[in-house]
């Protein structure tokens, strides 16, 4: 329904009203602020099938997090975006991807390992009307904190009893290789333990992929390694249509679409992470994808636009269904 000025006054009952006329009205009621948690589920189509942007909850990250960052660009950056300077508020999502035979959730948030700011995911899955035992498969994009330790509860046990556990071949060999584990700084030790505690739970439903193929039905993986070795994104197509999950190609949208080559300190090869995301950028910017990214504005699903080096995320106009 396209409304009209005339309508949509009508419909507000303000044609000719008190506050077209300028009077003033007063207050009928006072509501306390709710301080409580909204829920994120967003849902859309692409094509035939639907998917469900999910928000865990939000990280905040700090400018010593970030390489490459330079202090006065930063702030340039934050105000060119309307935002305060500071520490970038990154959000959390997940997507959930109904295939129509069956039901797929790409990356599974925090689960309570990483604060009071996270950990959502079930809530927003519930309010999505979906229960935990209906998914059939989760597709990881790497195996870190905020994107597999999800699968598990708070008590350590598999949070979907039903699902296959999709990882990639790089990541499930990096996270449970002792050389690297050893290697890593105190603070990353976690993120080994983590991953191999996700993993032994769905010992017996986990499989691994490598390459660009099919993942499972119409998904297949894209590498895009440097964040972890075996990052990657998932194409889902339907009737001609495309949604590009690129996972943590960008985790700071109002820096790194204009900076692409300032990474964050959790890559564990920063370089490549940086090569793969100006790649990456090019190839939707060109190919007009839609994408949807983890750490991009909730519901986190847009295009990319290009401006000469630099690139402009553009959100996507209300898609959602009601
Ligand atoms: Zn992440």
């Amino acid at each position: 329904m396209t409304l009209s000025r005339r309508h949509f006054l009508a419909s507000a009952g303000l044609a000719g009203g008190a506050l077209l006329a300028g009077a003033s009205v007063p207050a009928l009621a006072r509501a306390p602020l709710a301080h409580a948690p909204t829920l994120g589920a967003l849902r859309r189509k692409v094509g035939s099938i639907e998917v469900t942007a999910l928000l865990d909850g939000y990280i905040d990250i700090g400018s010593e997090l970030v390489i490459g960052l330079a202090e006065a660009d930063a702030e340039r950056l934050a105000e060119a975006s309307f935002q305060k300077p500071g520490p970038r508020r990154a959000p959390v999502n997940a997507y959930l991807i109904n295939l129509g035979d069956r039901l797929v959730l790409v990356d599974a948030g925090t689960s309570d390992s990483m604060g009071p700011s996270l950990g959502r995911l079930p809530a927003a899955i519930e309010a999505a009307g979906v229960s935990p035992d209906q998914i059939d498969t989760l597709l990881i994009t790497h195996m870190h904190p905020d994107h597999i330790n999800g699968v598990l509860t708070p008590a350590g046990q598999a949070l979907f009893p039903n699902a296959e556990l999709i990882v990639t071949a790089a990541d499930y060999a990096f996270w449970h290789d002792d050389a690297n584990m050893n290697q890593a700084p105190d603070e990353a030790k976690p993120f080994f333990i983590g991953a191999r505690r996700a993993a032994a739970a769905y010992a017996d439903r986990l499989r691994q992929v490598d390459g660009e193929r099919e993942a499972v039905g119409s998904i297949r993986t894209v590498p895009l390694p440097g964040h972890t070795p075996g990052h990657a994104g998932f194409i889902v197509e339907s009737d001609g249509e495309a949604l590009f999950v690129w996972g943590d190609v960008v985790h700071m949208a109002s820096y790194q679409f204009a900076r692409p080559d300032w990474s964050i300190a959790f890559d564990v090869d920063s370089k490549l992470a940086a090569e793969t995301r100006k790649r990456t950028l090019d190839r939707v910017a060109a190919d007009r994808m839609l994408i949807a990214g983890m750490h991009l504005p909730f519901p986190g699903i847009g295009h990319v636009a290009r401006d000469g080096d630099a690139y402009r995320f553009v959100p996507d106009e209300w898609p959602y269904s009601l």
